[in-house]
């Protein structure tokens, strides 16, 4: 079988044929070049608009780098035509085997992107003879053309988290989708300041962002501002400060009509002037405050069992594992359901009710600081001191993008993996 049969099986064009095939002699990896040539009578097809056009000369003979054949390094060579076009001028015509000035073929720049989501981006590099500048640019074009191709409907939750990168000097804003169904990064954006939120916004469109149903965050302020602001009708949730109110709501009206029924029944005053010692985290309780508060703690009263229930509760924001998150929150909403206290048992049911909301986020940030000591790793083991320049924040961007977005790739790549 010749090589050219098995080109013709992977990769045909209708308008261009294969040619002799060659070994590049004194090459350093082993190298084949494969001529390409247009069909007879075929005519070239203008690269501006896509119609065929008349010929007007031949440009010099180009390379056009493939995927690799057991470990052989394989060229297209083409001189390519340039067409009198109507209505573009003269034009070089259009290629299908490439885009552009690129000296990768689509389907090698695919492949190399393909391969960079499995190993660094150095690795690739290593493992295909080829240059780190080829992987990045390859990965950068899947993900431009994986961005403007994705599906952006049906996002009805997301969350928005920092991150500090750089030893912390900078951070990075990342906004991800977690629905159940779908779960990845939607946009990064340098900072973290309210324009940095806005951009994505702007980015993501009203009407989407209209049918946001759920946003989480934490309690940084230029967040909570700016989704206030661009997704108020959103359920805010896990917004730690958002659920500690509810909490501190509750036990508000357990106090209040306690205090009542305590009075009621002839009771000294035992709750009065208690408010703050219940909503207050214990260690920034004075010492009057806390000598109060230890003496409240021998009477079964509900008010203090909610404020236990609410310290108890902190704990939940401590996990990082979402299935020990869910665990805890399952006991403490059992518990809390058990309780009698009716304020306190509306909580539960509704923090109940978000509970796979509230478990995806900790399963966002999970994923998000693996992907991110991934990604910081593999950089500072593949970019060198030079490639620290300007590149950085793109390459980090990029890398986000093409390890966590879950972007779509075109269909005819599929039969190269
Ligand atoms: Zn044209």
């Amino acid at each position: 079988m010749q090589l050219k049969t098995i080109l013709n099986r992977v990769q045909k064009f209708n308008s261009f044929v294969y040619g002799a095939v060659r070994w590049v002699e004194g090459a350093s990896v082993p190298t084949l070049e494969v001529e390409l040539h247009p069909r007879v009578n075929s005519r070239p097809v203008c690269s501006g608009c896509a119609r065929k056009r008349p010929g007007y000369d031949h440009l010099p003979v180009r390379r056009f780098e493939c995927i690799p054949l057991w470990g052989h390094k394989v060229f297209f060579v083409y001189a390519p035509r340039r067409v009198q076009c109507g209505g573009c001028g003269v034009r070089v015509e259009r290629m299908p085997w490439v885009d552009g000035k690129h000296q990768l073929t689509e389907t090698y720049s695919w492949f190399l992107a393909g391969w960079a989501k499995r190993l660094s981006w150095k690795e690739v590099a290593e493992a295909f003879h080829t240059t780190w500048d080829h992987v990045f640019c390859s990965v950068e074009r899947a993900v431009t053309w994986g961005r403007a191709h994705q599906d952006l409907s049906g996002v009805q939750a997301i969350g928005v988290d920092e991150i500090a990168w750089q030893r912390g000097h900078r951070y990075l804003t990342l906004v991800y989708q977690i629905d159940r169904h779908c779960k990845r990064l939607l946009w990064v954006g340098e900072k973290r300041t309210v324009k940095t939120l806005l951009r994505f916004f702007r980015w993501f469109g009203k009407d989407r962002s209209q049918a946001l149903g759920f946003v989480c965050s934490d309690m940084w302020k230029p967040y909570v501002k700016v989704l206030a602001k661009k997704a108020g009708h959103a359920l805010h949730i896990l917004d730690r400060f958002h659920i500690m109110t509810h909490l501190s709501k509750a036990i508000d009206e357990v106090r209040a009509q306690e205090t009542k029924e305590l009075k009621a029944k002839g009771y000294e005053p035992l709750l009065t002037k208690t408010r703050w010692l219940l909503l207050k985290r214990p260690e920034n309780l004075t010492d009057k405050q806390g000598t109060k508060l230890s003496e409240l703690l021998q009477y079964n009263l509900k008010s203090i069992r909610s404020y236990l229930l609410k310290e108890e509760f902190q704990l939940f924001w401590a996990y990082t594992s979402p299935y020990w998150a869910g665990r805890f929150l399952d006991t403490w909403c059992t518990k809390t359901l058990r309780s009698k206290i009716a304020p306190m048992k509306q909580v539960a049911r509704m923090l109940r009710r978000h509970q796979p909301l509230l478990l995806n986020w900790f399963w966002a940030k999970k994923q998000f600081s693996s992907g991110i000591v991934e990604g910081f790793n593999t950089k500072a083991k593949l970019t060198t001191r030079k490639a620290y320049g300007f590149r950085t924040y793109q390459a980090a961007e990029i890398a986000l993008y093409h390890t966590l977005g879950a972007l779509p790739v075109p269909e005819t790549t599929h039969e190269f993996f």
